[in-house]
């Protein structure tokens, strides 16, 4: 039986909606709604996308989002500035640095621009103070990708406690954070990254598998027990067109979507693992909106934190 495919869409629009009545609370104690300020450095084709979509969804959401891009050539001076004039700003309870900066302001700068970021804005849940606090189960902003990821599995009713949860990835903003929320609702819970060996056989271990490696398709039915839960992380737009073949060949109608467009979004699952999983995350429309709408929670969050001050 082919496996139940968890709506990523229909959960997180759910989870919006939900959102609305507390933007409402925000709005009458602190005479605006939520504020998200969304800062983009250089024109990445991707970060441009994903911050399209933030944008667009924040507005949706009722809250004022002020985008602050910033050329290519900025330097790493010019990025701190503006969050730290963000941090001090009062119309802002969210500050969001879509990653990756621009390779050449330097291999640490994005560990400095997320340091830079106060913690009580921190809405991404980057920063080392956020990542602290998740690991001792203290409150704060847990990364929006992995939380999403539980949202998923709690609105479709999975049970976490006591499954094993395999983790593929170790990332500090998947992989990691994934794991720890995992823990914390009491699955058993192992990380797997480039070099663990006999990975398949691993994975073939998990109850519940997550698989944020950033590799297209590259999860096939031999890593998956039957009837396991997958939540496929992974997001690739390929271009390749015997690549798209070789992987859609038993799913025309997506095949016939890469002739049309000359270009496809594929998750780190194959999609033939819909035949041996007990419940598949879709790529796109799986995981991709929650993180958005977990995003606006973060930042709901941040700004009722700030009523209660
Ligand atoms: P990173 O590149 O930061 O991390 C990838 C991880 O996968 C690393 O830990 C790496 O191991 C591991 N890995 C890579 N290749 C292999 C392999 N062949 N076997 C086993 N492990 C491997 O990626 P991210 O965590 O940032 O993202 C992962 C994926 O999730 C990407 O496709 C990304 O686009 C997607 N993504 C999707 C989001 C969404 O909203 N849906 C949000 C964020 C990310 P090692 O540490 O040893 O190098």
């Amino acid at each position: 039986m082919p496996a139940k495919l968890i709506d990523g869409k229909a959960i997180a629009q759910q989870l919006r909606g939900e959102l609305a009545a507390r933007v409402a609370t925000v709005r009458r104690k602190l005479g605006r709604p939520p504020g998200l300020a969304i800062v983009l450095v250089g024109d990445d084709p991707a970060s441009q996308v994903y911050v399209r979509s933030k944008l667009k969804t924040a507005e949706e959401s009722g809250l004022i989002v002020k985008f602050e891009p910033l050329p290519g050539g900025a330097s790493l001076e010019a990025v701190l500035g503006l969050v730290q004039k963000l941090n001090a700003s009062k119309e802002i309870d969210g500050i969001l640095v879509q990653s990756p900066l621009p390779a050449a302001l330097g291999s640490d700068a994005e560990q400095q621009v997320f340091d830079a970021i106060d913690p009580a804005k921190d809405v991404d849940g980057f920063s080392p103070i956020s990542a602290g606090h998740l690991a001792q189960n203290r409150p704060g902003f847990a990364p929006c990708t992995p939380a999403g990821v539980i949202e998923m599995l709690d609105r479709s009713h999975i049970e976490i406690q006591g499954k094993r949860a395999v983790v593929l990835g170790r990332s500090d903003i998947v992989g990691k954070p994934m794991a720890m929320l995992l823990l914390h609702r009491n699955a058993t819970v192992t990380i797997c990254h480039s070099r663990t060996r006999d990975l398949a056989a691993v994975a073939r271990g998990a109850e519940i598998l997550v698989v944020a490696i950033g590799r297209a398709a590259m999860v096939t039915s031999d890593y998956v027990a039957p009837g396991a839960v997958v939540i496929d992380v992974g997001m690739n737009r390929i271009t390749d067109a015997s690549q798209a073949a070789r992987i859609f060949a038993n799913h025309p109608k997506r095949l016939a979507v890469f002739k049309k467009t000359g270009s496809i979004l594929v998750g780190d699952v194959h999609p033939d693992v819909a035949d041996v999983a007990g419940a598949l995350t879709p790529v796109p429309g799986g995981v991709g909106p929650l993180t958005i709408a977990m995003l606006m929670a973060n930042t709901v969050k941040a700004a009722e934190a700030r009523v209660s001050v």
